[in-house]
C-alpha cells in the first residue's frame, strides 16, 4: 500500500496533526515533552493507504546515540523505500525557518524523497502574519530551490487543513 509519512521537529504538532487527519484521538499520543515518539508507527486509513509517523527530530536533549539511531531511521526508512509516496515535513509558522528544518528539507531534496512542507499551528497567527510568516518560508526556500514543493497549512485545534491534506492524497492514490 502507498504510504504517506510525516515527520518534523520535537513539539511542532506532529500528533495533533495526525489526530487530526485520522479523526481518533488515541492513536498517536500527544506530548508536550519533546522527542517523545521514538518508533515508526503506521496508520490504515480507508484501507487503501498508510500514514506513518515518524520519529521527531532536533531536541535539545539528543545525545549522540539517539542522532544515530534518527540516522539509521532515515537510512532505513525514508530513502530508497518504494512505497514512500510523499514525505510532509512540518514547520511551525510561528518560528522563522529554522536550520534544522532547511538543513533536514534540503537532505531530503537532494535525496529525491518526494515531499511537502506542512506549517503548523496556524490559529495562534493573525492572518498578516501568517501570510508574512508563509512568504519568508517561500522565498528563503527559494535561495536553494528551483521550483517550491507543495506549501500547506493547518490547525490541529480548528481543523484547518485537513481537507486540502486528505484530498491531495486521495488523488495521488487514485493516480498511482
Ligand atoms: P509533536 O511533539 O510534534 O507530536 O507535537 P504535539 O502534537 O504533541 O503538540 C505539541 C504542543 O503543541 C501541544 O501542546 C499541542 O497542544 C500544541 N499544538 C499542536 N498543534 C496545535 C495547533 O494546531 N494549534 C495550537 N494552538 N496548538 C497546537
Amino acid at each position: 500500500l502507498p504510504e504517506y509519512a510525516f515527520i518534523g521537529r520535537s513539539n511542532v504538532g506532529k500528533s495533533s496533526l495526525i489526530n487530526m487527519l485520522t479523526g481518533h484521538t488515541k492513536l498517536a499520543m500527544t506530548s508536550s515533552k519533546p522527542g517523545k515518539t521514538q518508533l515508526i508507527n503506521h496508520f490504515l486509513i480507508n484501507k487503501d493507504w498508510h500514514l506513518v509517523d515518524l520519529p521527531g527530530y532536533g531536541y535539545a536533549a539528543r545525545n549522540k546515540e539517539q542522532r544515530l539511531a534518527f540516522r539509521r531511521m532515515i537510512e532505513g526508512y525514508i530513502l530508497g523505500r518504494k512505497q514512500l509516496i510523499n514525505l510532509f515535513i512540518l514547520v511551525d509558522s510561528r518560528l522563522e525557518p529554522q536550520k534544522i528544518d532547511l538543513e533536514f528539507i534540503q537532505q531530503m531534496g537532494e535525496a529525491g524523497v518526494p515531499l511537502s512542507i506542512v506549517m503548523t499551528k496556524i490559529d495562534k497567527l493573525s492572518r498578516p502574519k501568517l501570510q508574512e510568516s508563509i512568504k519568508r518560508y517561500q522565498e528563503t526556500l527559494s535561495e536553494e530551490w528551483d521550483e517550491l514543493p507543495p506549501f500547506f497549512y493547518t490547525s490541529s485545534e480548528k481543523a484547518t487543513g485537513r481537507e486540502e491534506l486528505l484530498q491531495y492524497i486521495e488523488t495521488i492514490n487514485h493516480s498511482l
